[in-house]
Order: structure tokens, then sequence, then C-alpha cells
């Protein structure tokens, strides 16, 4: 019999529609997996009562004929980024760790209402700034491929789980990559939608005018539905888009005759990862054979994407995160006035890399730097929304690396530079600053057999495209490997 964690949505959901198997059923193998897999820390905080009462409704609503649509009785996870109704929600940070949302973030609030399971909150990377889950407070996730490896961030909890077969889907975010590179790295497909497609209420912000949700699956098909849920309209966040979510299954066609895809030239980095370069011209061939049109474009601002990046996205967290302050919301450390409570409570509630991105940003917007930096990064990240504009008018989908590097060692990273590390961003942040949709797809695995994933990039609001193309490159590479069982 197939293993119940192995399963994909589409496939769950049959047997549950042909009651071969019920939700709590699907709930509890995979709470058995969680605890079984303990080592890998994917969970910051799981809710096994929760997820079983979510699982009996689904059971009698069936067994009364009625269902909530195709993600009903699914067990899935939150980024612990997401606030939850009376459920904590940490941003995997000291200062939010006792911190009990009051309201539900509209995203998940959704996915509750299309009568999903929630098994809890996993690890991130501390309010999401990394690529590692190391800056978490909660503790590094491991790799379910191999443990001494990093899951990728920030979304590393969800990847893992994912990967591991502990959730079936899990709701990510992206900033400069966070859905994208722990995807790649744990050989599973996530999204970041175009920006303004799913609502930001009630996920902790980290920077506003590039976070965006998404989901992370082990199919493309599976983060089709899951996106149909969780994106729309809402009164509650004023940048998410009011235009219409279409059913995005419906375009799983299998045919990409005559479309045209980009290979942008200032992607082939100089000494680029050799397992990367061969899983990405293994791609470009593969789409090739099915019938697409390659062509070779220029996205020329490409090489300023990673400074203007880490100037705009310092810049906005520095504001987002003054909120937190010792006396709302976070924990406290009393002081003698209240400048000190504030510094108190600031200091000993952020981790290291945190501080470092909050002097950055209040530096780049002081007074005297303002323009020198911010205001440069502005005008250069509309440089390259640009490039890709004008790459539009000619291709429908670009193809590129997600990540210049299969997963690194958390030894390793341990004496890396900041600098070094925010490096390995360099092929998402584009999509990112641009707002452009763009999913991740595990497509090759390098010669020491870790999976390494390819970016479909689209334009804007044309999630169908990038889930069109996507899912034939899937079908083709038949990527079916999966990680070694973990068992802690
Ligand atoms: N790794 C990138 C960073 O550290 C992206 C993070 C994200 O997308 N949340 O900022």
């Amino acid at each position: 019999m197939t293993n119940l964690t192995d399963l994909t949505i589409g496939e769950a959901t049959q047997k549950l529609a042909n009651k071969e198997i019920s939700s709590v059923e699907l709930t509890k193998v995979h709470l058995v997996e969680m605890e079984n897999a303990r080592v890998l820390n994917a969970f910051i905080t799981e809710t096994p009562e929760r997820a079983l009462a979510d699982a009996e409704k689904s059971d009698a609503r069936r067994a009364k004929g009625e269902t909530l649509g195709a993600l009903d009785g699914i067990p899935i996870a939150n980024k612990d980024l997401y606030c939850t109704k009376g459920i904590r929600t940490t941003a995997a940070s000291k200062i939010l760790s006792k911190f009990i949302p009051p309201y539900e973030s509209t995203v998940s609030q959704k996915l509750i209402d299309a009568g999903t399971v929630m098994l809890g909150k996993v690890n991130t990377d501390q309010f999401a700034m990394g690529g590692s889950t190391m800056t978490s407070y909660f503790g590094t996730t491991k790799n379910p491929w191999n443990l001494d490896l990093v899951p990728g961030g920030s979304s590393g909890g969800s990847a893992a789980a994912v990967a591991a077969g502990l959730c079936m889907a899990a709701t990510g975010s992206d900033t400069g990559g966070s859905i994208r590179q722990p995807a790649s790295f744990c050989g599973i497909t996530g999204i970041k939608p175009t920006y303004g497609r799913c609502s930001r209420y009630g996920i902790v912000a980290f920077a506003s005018s590039l976070d965006q949700a998404g989901p992370m699956a082990r199919s493309v098909a599976d983060c089709a539905l899951m996106l149909g849920v969780m994106a729309g309209y809402d009164e509650k966040d004023s940048t998410v888009a009011n235009v219409p979510v279409p059913d995005f299954t419906k375009v799983l066609t299998g045919d990409i005759r005559g479309k045209k895809i980009g290979i942008p030239k200032e992607y082939r980095l100089d000494g680029l990862n050799q397992d990367v370069q061969a899983t990405w011209d293994k791609g470009i061939q593969l789409l090739k054979d099915a019938g697409a049109e390659i062509v070779e474009v220029s996205l020329p601002h490409t090489k300023y994407a990673l400074p203007v990046y880490y100037i705009v996205a310092c810049a906005e967290a520095s504001s987002n995160l003054s909120r937190y302050d010792g006396v709302r919301y976070t924990t406290r450390v009393e002081g003698k006035n209240l400048d000190e409570l504030y510094e108190n409570s600031r200091t000993d509630g952020f981790g290291d890399e945190v501080v470092r991105r909050i002097l950055l940003g209040t530096f780049v917007l002081s007074a005297g730097f303002y323009d020198a930096y911010y205001t440069r990064a502005q005008r250069v990240r509309r440089l390259i929304y640009n490039d890709f504009m004008e790459v539009f008018k000619v291709v429908d989908a670009l193809l590129v690396p997600a990540a210049p590097t299969p997963a690194l060692s958390e030894a390793e990273m341990k004496t890396m530079k900041p600098i070094d590390i925010y490096a390995g961003d360099v092929f998402t942040t584009p999509a990112s600053l641009a707002g452009v949709p763009s999913l991740s797809l595990p497509v090759g695995l390098s010669q020491n057999g870790l999976p390494i994933g390819l970016q479909v990039i689209g334009k804007h609001f044309d999630e169908n495209t990038v889930f069109q193309v996507a899912d034939v490159l899937e079908k083709a590479a038949n990527f079916n490997q999966k990680p070694h069982h973990v068992k802690g």
C-alpha cells in the first residue's frame, strides 16, 4: 500500500471522496510522522488536538454528503509568521515567543474555510530574515535529505515538513526567495505569486512592498489547488489586488507548444555550480522537447538586484519592526524609564541578524543617506521592473535556477559572512523586486544526490502560464526521488 504520507493532495482527495480513508485517519498518520521526525525540528508549535477536531468536522461534513472543496480534510501546516487565532505565533523570535494572536490571518482563514486540517506552526528564519532557518530563536530545522544540511529559508520548516511527509502542503512567505529557495533545497514545489495576489493581513510583516504569501507542496497541481484558495481580494489589505482568481488547475493541459520561454543571459554567472548549470540546461532541453520555443533574452539590471533588495528590504524592516517595543505583543525587559524599557526589550528580544537589518535599514533611511541609498535603490528597482516588462513583450515565461547551489551544511554556513550568505539570493530577488510570480520546482539531483530546483517566472497575474509551463516541466523531469526517511 502506498504510504499515506507520500500522497499528493489530488490523490488524497480522491481517496477521501471514495471513502477509502477518512480525514481523521489521514491526520493521524501525519501526527505520527511529526512525532517520528522531531529530529528535523520542523515545527515550532504542534497542534494535534486542533488537527483532530478539524479532521472530525471534515469527516462529519463528508458523511452528510457535503464538502468544502478539494482541500477539505487535507492536513497542512502554517509558517509561524501567519497569525493564528488563539495559537502562539512567534515569527521564530524571542520577542514574540509568547504572542497569542486574537485574530487569524486572511490566508490561513481562507484555508480554514476550505476545510483544511491545521497540524501546527512550522519554523522559519526569525522574522523571515535569512535563507537557512539558522536565525530562528527555536533552532535550525534540518534538511530531510541530509541532517547536516539546512533546509533553506526562510520557509525552511514548511519545506522540510512537506518533503518529509509531515504535512501535505504548507503555507510559506517570500520576500526575496523564501518560498523558492527552500523548495529547491528540499526537492519540493512552491510558488511566490504576483505581489498583491494574496492578502498580507495577519502575516507578520518583514518588507511590506515585497512580502507575499504562497503555497509549498509536493506537486505543481497541489500548489495550484492551494493558491486557488489562498488568493483573492481582501478589504483588510490595501495592497491586495482586486482581480479575479482563476481556477489555476484548469490550465494544466500538458501542452506548451509554441510558448516562448526566455533564458536571461545575465543569470549565466561565471563559475556557477556545475550541478545547477547542468540542471538548468536539462530544464531548457525538456521544455524545447515539449515544443516550447527557447529565446535568449537580456535583463540588463540583474546585477543590481541583490544590493537593491537588501537596501529596500532592510529599510522596510526597520520601520515594520519598530512596533515591537516591549509594551505591546512582546516580551518585556523593564528599565528605569520608557526609553530603557524599549532598549532592553528590543536588545533581549531580537536575534543578531534582525538587529543587523534594523541597523542597516535605519542607516539607509537616515537623513544624510536617504537619497544616496534608499532613493537610489528605489530608482534602480524601477529599472529592474522595466527589464521584466520589456522581456515579457517577447516571451511568455522565463526559466532560471532557484539558487546558486544545492543545500549547504549548517557547519559551513556558520563560517560564512552575512554578505556571502546574502549572495545566495541572487536568482530570487529580481522577481521579488519586480513583483512578478515565480514558481520553483525540483528538476534534478546534484552529483551528491541533492535536489536542485528551477524557477518558472511569469508576467504579473499570469500564474496560469507559470503553472502550465511548470506542470509540463514537472512531468518531463519526472523527479520522483524522496528524502531518506527520517526517524528520530
Ligand atoms: N533570504 C532572503 C533574506 O534573507 C529572503 C528572505 C525572505 O524571502 N523572507 O532576506
